[in-house]
């Protein structure tokens, strides 16, 4: 079974990432469906490194279909599911893509928190590539609010970091830089920053397809504002022929686009108008496949999470004491074998606790007020216990406490500091007169030695002779 699950986990491991190779390549449809898949499978796990990662992938897919409210909740998710157990270059990864929404919904502040929390992490891995990545992320925020200033100062740092990691500018990072150039009409440089994506020894250190896609639109941008329209058409040709090798239909679209401006700066308006005319139509489509998959995404979600919320109150019903709130017998009986095979070179005391007279606070007052002061003991038990206790009711005006690594003689302390809580507690308010104490049975297991009925029978002897010794007393193993 554990094999089978451990397998299961594997699969959606890879399925997950086969998803972000579809995203990044356009088939945003397609990678939408596989992260709601996965974040499905992951929520009823409850596997919280496979629900950090398919949030993520889910906050990318919201992002490419135009949903920011929802990439940004599942970016903020994803940080929720994100512990210490996630490796910390992952954990840069999540922080960035929180970054990067909040900066898409204006949170300026909040986002460069998060980019320089994202850098401290991968600079202190001297991961040279998650560094460039943030610091691209950082330069494109600076670069669509406008922030030439900024921007400028950002792409310096890019290439800086490249040099001294001795790593390429990937073509993302380029197409960037492109752009912070072109942001005070220095085309030139533009087309310039651009060359390595002609140059065949760099060019296959630089990105995937859709990366090097994109940069060369923004490449024919830079030559066509220059006038140089026969290179500027031979970029685009280059980019179309990218799009049907790699099958990149959402980049396809672009390139039409790009195509259209491209013949009117020419003057030939005719095919401008044809060529927007596909674009548009290209475009449609994959909106139209972009909306359902999104209404379909979003409805798997919810579905999802509303599964998880109701189990997860099931169970946390199933384990408690309508009454007081405390943990009921089912979870003793759940937890105490796990705590005496844990203590299986240890220690674990076992407290047993019931009221004293407990049938004449019932008969002379009334069963409400027993009540009270039942719900009264279990904040007075939840007090006086370390944190390492549990305590739970196990029945009518019966308690016990679970001591992890408490000996004998700790183990009888933490009981007598119980017992004189509630007899030193003022139950004026509930039970006017009327005393309410308790008498407590403990018994010591060593080396987790003993099964758990046999446990709590005898932190029950122990209790019986409490009572029989005269009430309101603790009673430990005889020696
Ligand atoms: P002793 O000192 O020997 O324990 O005396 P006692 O009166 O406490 O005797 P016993 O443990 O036999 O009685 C427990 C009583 O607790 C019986 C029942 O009326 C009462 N009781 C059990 N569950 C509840 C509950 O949920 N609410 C209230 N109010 N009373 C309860
Ligand atoms: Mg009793
Ligand atoms: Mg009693």
């Amino acid at each position: 079974m554990a094999q089978r699950l451990g397998r299961r986990d594997l699969y959606l491991r890879a399925l997950l990432h086969r998803g972000n190779v579809l995203s990044r390549e356009g088939d945003t449809v397609e990678a939408g469906r596989i992260a709601h898949r996965v974040y499905a499978e992951a929520a009823e796990f409850g596997d919280s490194y496979l629900l950090a990662r398919s949030h993520h992938s889910l906050s990318v897919f919201f992002y490419q279909v135009g949903d920011l409210a929802n990439s940004l909740a599942h970016a903020v998710q994803c940080m929720t599911s994100t512990n210490t157990d996630t490796p910390p270059s992952i954990r840069a990864r999540h922080i960035m893509a929180l970054a990067v929404m909040l900066d898409e919904t204006g949170a300026t502040e909040e986002a460069a928190q998060r980019f320089d929390e994202a850098l401290t992490i991968t600079t202190a891995l001297g991961d040279g590539l998650m560094t460039l990545r943030v610091l691209n992320n950082m330069t494109y925020g600076a670069y669509e609010q406008g922030d030439r200033e900024l921007a400028e100062t950002l792409a310096d740092r890019i290439r800086e970091t490249a040099r001294s990691h001795g790593l390429p500018v990937q073509a993302t990072s380029l197409d960037t830089m492109a752009r912070v150039w072109m942001m005070s009409g220095r085309y030139a440089q533009a087309e310039n920053e651009l060359a390595p994506l002609w140059d065949e020894a760099s060019a296959h250190l630089l990105d995937v397809g859709y990366a090097m896609v994109e940069a060369l639109i923004t490449a024919a941008e830079a030559q066509r504002e220059q006038g140089a329209f026969d290179r500027a058409q031979r970029t685009l040709d280059r980019a179309v022929q990218l799009c049907a090798d790699r099958d990149l239909p959402g980049f396809r679209a672009q390139t039409r686009e790009a195509q259209a401006l491209l013949y009117a700066a020419a003057g030939r308006y005719r095919e401008a108008f044809e060529e927007h005319r596909r674009f548009h139509s290209d475009t449609q489509a994959l909106q139209s496949a972009q909306r359902e998959a999104r209404a379909q995404t979003l409805h798997a979600v919810y579905e999802a999470d509303e599964a998880r919320r109701s189990s997860d109150t099931f169970r946390e019903m199933a384990y408690r004491d309508a009454l007081t709130r405390l943990h009921n017998r089912r979870y003793v009986d759940e937890l105490l074998p796990r705590l005496l095979a844990a203590a299986g070179q240890g220690v674990l005391s076992v407290a047993l606790l019931d009221l004293d007279r407990f049938k004449r606070i019932n008969d002379t007052l009334s069963h409400h007020v027993g009540d009270l002061v039942l719900q009264q003991l279990a904040l007075i038990l939840l007090r006086n216990t370390p944190a390492a206790a549990t305590v739970a009711r196990l029945g009518g005006e019966e308690f016990v406490i679970l001591l992890p690594d408490l000996d004998a003689t700790a183990g009888q302390q933490a009981a007598e500091t119980v017992r004189q809580a509630v007899a030193e507690h003022d139950w004026t308010p509930i039970t006017g007169g009327l005393p309410v104490t308790a008498s407590i049975g403990v018994t010591t297991i060593v080396d987790g030695d003993a099964t758990a009925a046999a446990s709590l029978a005898a932190a029950d002897r122990n209790l019986y002779a409490a009572k029989h010794r005269g009430r309101n007393q603790v009673c430990t193993d005889p020696t």
